[in-house]
């Protein structure tokens, strides 16, 4: 009957609820004591200047194996720490991380960190920031801090103050998965960011829909005309990579040269670059 079917959807329903919470409460448990009992690990990927075809750059990206749950994705729990007050700690012990590698295993790459918004809110940040560079004796140039949209929406005055403050210690900032969000393209102006990171979504699409294309194209365009570079993340093929270059974009990131990776497996070195260019050629010429 009709009310034994609603009973039973009820009953699927809650028990759905019941585990994604139990989840959750796991989560959030096993997060407050991660980093003490060694289940966090910073892995890195490197980030390649077109120009040079270079290795310039290393990108820290937080992981997390949960003894019950196995590997828990930043995705899922960098949103759990910032609602239970445990990005804050997550945040130091990340930037730390890439304080040490970058004056010891990462010497002459710039270092980027994931920040979010919430960390940069706390008081303290700036003070934290310009203690770690002072002990690691760290180069703030070396540095980048990678914030996304959200970091304006919540209070543009005072982001917009927090930024520029960081800026002023010579740490530079990238704004993160750029294209997806609300921000105004006025904000581009009054912020100080150095980088534009153009968001995956844009470079999945580059080759099947001539929106992406069209898009990639303008921000590259309009980073040139304000001095900032750009970077394109998520490059997984060479056609990708190939299409990117003809946009001026400065550098790339992604599974085509490296997935995430421990320091140890850090690459030092590029295979050749791959060229699709002369495959190009050659068909023009059939
Ligand atoms: P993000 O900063 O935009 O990082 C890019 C994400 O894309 C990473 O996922 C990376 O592993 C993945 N990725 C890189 N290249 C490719 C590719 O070619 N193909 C595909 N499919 N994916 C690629 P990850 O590591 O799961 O991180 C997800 C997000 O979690 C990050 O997005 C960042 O917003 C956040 N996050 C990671 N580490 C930290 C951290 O230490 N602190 C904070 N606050 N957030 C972090
Ligand atoms: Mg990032
Ligand atoms: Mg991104
Ligand atoms: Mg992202």
């Amino acid at each position: 009957t009709a009310k034994a079917a609603g009973r039973g959807c009820w009953s699927l329903y809650s028990e759905e609820m019941g585990e994604r919470s139990r989840r959750r409460l796991a989560i959030e448990e096993g997060l407050r004591h991660a980093i003490e009992r060694g289940q966090i690990q910073v892995h890195w990927q490197p980030k390649v200047d077109l120009a040079q075809w270079e290795i310039v750059g290393a990108e820290a990206l937080i992981r997390w194996s949960h003894p019950e749950l196995g590997r828990v994705g930043p995705d899922e729990f960098i949103p759990i720490a910032e609602q239970c007050g445990l990005i804050d700690g997550l945040g130091h012990w990340v930037l730390e991380e890439a304080c040490r590698a970058a004056v010891n295993e990462l010497q002459g790459l710039t270092i980027s960190v994931n920040v979010s918004a919430m960390q940069i809110q706390f008081g303290h940040f700036l003070e934290d920031l310009k203690t770690l560079l002072q002990r690691y004796q760290l180069a703030p140039q070396r540095l980048e801090l990678e914030v996304t949209e959200s970091v304006i929406l919540d209070d543009p005055d005072q982001a917009l103050a927090m930024l520029h403050a960081i800026r002023e210690t010579g740490v530079r900032l990238a704004l993160d998965d750029f294209g997806t969000g609300y921000s105004s393209l006025s904000y581009l102006r009054c912020f100080p960011f150095d980088t534009l990171k153009i968001d995956r979504s844009f470079i999945t699409e580059l080759l099947t829909r001539q929106d992406a294309q069209a898009i990639v194209r303008m921000i590259t365009e309009l980073a040139i005309t304000l001095s900032k570079r750009t970077v394109c993340e998520g490059v997984e093929t060479a056609e990708q990579l190939n299409a990117i270059c003809a946009t001026g974009c400065n550098e790339v990131q992604g599974y085509l040269i490296s997935a995430p990776v421990p320091l140890s497996a850090f690459p030092r070195s590029l295979p050749e670059r791959p060229s699709v260019v002369t495959v190009m050629t050659s068909e023009l010429q059939n």
